[in-house]
């Protein structure tokens, strides 16, 4: 029926006007065939496909595949559906989802263009300064920048309100680089800066909306970036180390304290991974005069719980090196390299270890928990490293892709710049040292059975492991359960659709752990089981609708007004007993967004969650009108690797070690760790592994290299 009324009311219109932007007439104004185009989108590539003929466009395929699945994903099929429906690539951006739909629609155009043949145009700009606001990577407030327009071109960005606090120095890098280089573009396609894509999307959508303020269309402000095609070549290093973060800093120190010369490659724009925003290590035993007071855990009873927890010997020389050694390597650091920390933390799981993990001492000086973060200190190391030795250097924004080998044996490093220039660092040894698999979405999906929402930098997206795999490397428990400490919504919401206070509801709304808290199979929840360990790593709060009238008039229950999500509060506060008048737009926009489910009947909600009905009714009884809440767990990163000897080396799967191949942190952390049960949950041990891991690689690593 609405197809014949397109035809219909094209046969009526019938007049030659700007394609790509109307119902379809009877003029040929395309190229019938099919075109493809692409931008860069909210985590990759979006990419779309118009298939047109002499009149009208006639599909259209979009793919995106890093987008975010609830919300990125879920725009792709709608804007397919849009520019389909409408014959026109001028279709509105999807809510809540605008980064994914302006590339959407700047690849769309350029497809267009193509399938007309007109070289793409610029709508002229109206010189000003203009204001506008975006969300970042902060949950508790937008970013806010001023775009200056002279000449009909962006002369200048800055941003002059952010709300990053708790990974600040992580969006710093977008904030120092990417406005300089988006002038210099003059692109929005101009690359995010690496680590720090959320940020740098939120940036450019503060240009895009600049540009349009400015009467011009940000789709047109896409063009490619011009990129650097040479390659340089770094020879005669005894060790490369590729990631510095936590391990790869760590085994870099101690590979340069060893003698050797070494060269460390990162992809973000600045040192520290994800180990600069955590708390610290599980530590058992003292490493200063300032820890003579404390009750550390016995390390034979941690070894005994340890191993009776991985159920197996077969790793015991390592996990005796993580625990009898633990305190030896962090001293090692607060040596020779001033590592500072301070106070001890309580075990997660085990109370009688109530002096299990310490803390960083932070930028500013005194014990965080969280944020500021503890670059600093690495910084500090890192500098006193990379003089030991004039050879000894590193670079940011490189980006490491794959070994390099002459037969069988891998000689060193290709990596690619942030500008395209192609380095190939040479090395006798090699470190594996990024940070695991969490932003490589088919490692996840095939591990985990999907992606999940992470606090962590995706920039670990495997490609250490995948290198180790290259070489011949096995890998050791892939497939161990992520690290989860945090839950919450899955699409959180950061612009001003719902107030502060809104979202604190909303967010209490999915995380009380209630009685009517189903799992994904629609069965009764025992929420004491540890958050990993949730089926799919999420579960439903189900309310029904009269009990949420109920806090319209009589407020939130004391259990509600109680929860807390960790440190991702989203600045808001809560009152039990304080009526929510405005109960009705926090569910339409948690619903908007993917984070609440209405259903009229038990049928419909156990068809929108895709459980058994009967399995539901069994759980929530009466048959009546539900809402469902969606809790996930956020993760803090992937715990399997490569599999790993005592020294580090990575080994094959008949167990011999590749002689000059080395893995640290998350890369290989499957070794002290089992699948099946969530990682070694007792706190601080993933830190703790990046320094038992670095010193032993970086020794290792350079023992090899100096014999070469
Ligand atoms: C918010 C948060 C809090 C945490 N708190 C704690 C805590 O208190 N205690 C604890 O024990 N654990 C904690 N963890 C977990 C812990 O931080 C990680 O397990 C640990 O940092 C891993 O160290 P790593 O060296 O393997 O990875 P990272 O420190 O993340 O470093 C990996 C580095 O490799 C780089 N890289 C990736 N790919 C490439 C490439 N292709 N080329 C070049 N460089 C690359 C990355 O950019 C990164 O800098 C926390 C994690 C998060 C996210």
């Amino acid at each position: 029926m609405k197809k014949f009324f397109m035809l219909l009311l094209a046969g009526l219109m019938a007049v030659s006007v700007a394609a790509c932007s109307t119902k379809p007439t009877e003029e040929k104004i395309y190229t019938a065939g099919t075109y493809t185009a692409t931008a860069a989108g909210f985590g990759g590539d979006v990419t779309v496909t118009l298939t047109v003929s002499d009149t009208a466009i006639t599909a259209v395929e979009i793919v995106g595949a890093q987008e975010t699945e609830a919300i990125g994903g879920a725009a792709l099929e709608t804007l397919a559906a849009a520019i389909k429906d409408a014959n026109s690539v001028e279709v509105d951006v999807v809510s809540g989802a605008t980064v994914t739909s302006n590339a959407v629609l700047a690849a769309a155009k350029k497809a267009c263009d193509q399938a007309m043949g007109v070289a793409p145009s610029k709508t002229a700009l109206t010189d000003g300064t203009y204001t506008a606001t975006a969300a970042g990577y902060s949950w508790t407030g937008m970013m806010t920048g001023e775009v200056k327009i002279e000449n009909g071109a962006i002369a200048s960005i800055t941003i002059t309100e952010e709300h990053d606090s708790d990974t600040g120095e992580i969006a710093k890098t977008a904030l120092d680089l990417l406005p300089g280089r988006i002038v210099a573009n003059q692109s929005l396609a101009t690359d995010a800066i690496s680590g720090a894509t959320v940020t740098s999307n939120g940036i450019k959508d503060i240009v895009g909306q600049a540009i349009e303020m400015a009467g011009g269309k940000k789709t047109e402000w896409m063009d490619e970036v011009a990129k650097e095609t040479d390659t340089v070549k770094l020879e005669g290093y005894d060790v490369v180390v590729v990631g510095l973060g936590g391990s790869g800093m760590l085994s870099y120190m101690a590979a340069a304290d060893a003698g050797a010369t070494v060269f460390g490659i990162e992809t973000a724009a600045k040192l520290g991974g994800n180990s600069t925003t955590t708390t610290g290590p599980m530590l058992l035993g003292p490493i200063s005069d300032a820890y003579a007071d404390v009750n550390f855990a016995d390390k034979d009873e941690v070894y005994d719980v340890w191993i009776d927890y991985v159920g197996s010997e077969e790793k015991a020389d390592i996990i005796k090196e993580a625990v009898y050694n633990n305190d030896t390597h962090i001293k090692y650091y607060v040596d020779n390299f001033d590592f500072e920390f301070a106070g001890m933390i309580l075990s997660f799981v085990r109370p009688q270890w109530s002096q299990f993990w310490t803390s960083y001492v932070a930028e500013n000086g005194v014990r965080n928990i969280f944020g500021p973060n503890k670059t600093n200190q690495y910084v500090r190391a890192m500098d006193k490293a990379v003089a030991m030795n004039e050879k000894n250097d590193y670079m940011l924004e490189l980006t490491a892709e794959e070994l390099i080998f002459d037969g069988e044996t891998a000689v060193g490093v290709k990596a690619v710049a942030y500008d395209g220039t192609t380095y190939e660092v040479y090395g006798d040894s090699i470190i594996l040292a990024t940070g695991g698999y969490v932003g490589n979405a088919e490692m996840c999906e095939e591990h985990w059975g999907r992606t999940l929402n992470t606090v962590a930098q995706t920039t670990s997206d495997g490609t250490g492991i995948n290198m180790g795999i290259s070489a011949g490397g096995a890998t050791y428990m892939l497939g161990v359960d992520p690290m989860i400490h945090i839950q919450q919504i899955p699409n959180m919401i950061k612009n001003d659709d719902l107030t502060a206070d809104q979202k604190a509801i909303l967010s209490a709304l999915a995380l009380v752990k209630g009685e009517m808290s189903t799992n994904v199979y629609g069965e009764a929840l025992d929420l004491t089981l540890a958050e990993a360990q949730v089926p799919n790593y999420m579960y439903y709060n189900i309310y029904s609708e009269a009990e949420l009238n109920d806090m319209k008039t009589n407020g939130l229950p004391e259990n509600v007004s109680r929860a807390t999500s960790h440190f991702m509060s989203q600045g808001g506060v809560m009152t039990a007993g304080a009526p929510v008048t405005d109960m009705d737009t926090i569910l339409t926009v948690g619903m908007e967004y993917g984070n609440v489910l209405k259903a009229d009947s038990i049928k419909d909600l156990a068809a929108q969650i895709g459980c058994d009905e009967a399995t539901l009714t069994a759980t929530l009884g009466e048959d009546t009108t539900y809402y469902a809440v969606i809790c996930t767990g956020y993760t803090y990163g992937s715990v399997g690797g490569l599999d790993v000897d005592v020294n580090m080396n990575v080994l094959r799967a008949d167990g011999t070690p590749i002689a000059n191949l080395f893995a640290a942190g998350a890369d290989c952390q499957g070794v002290e760790n089992v699948e099946g049960k969530i990682y070694t949950p007792w706190g601080g041990q993933a830190q703790s592994w990046t320094f038992t891991s670095g010193y032993l690689a970086g020794n290792a690593a350079a023992a090899y290299g100096l014999s070469k």
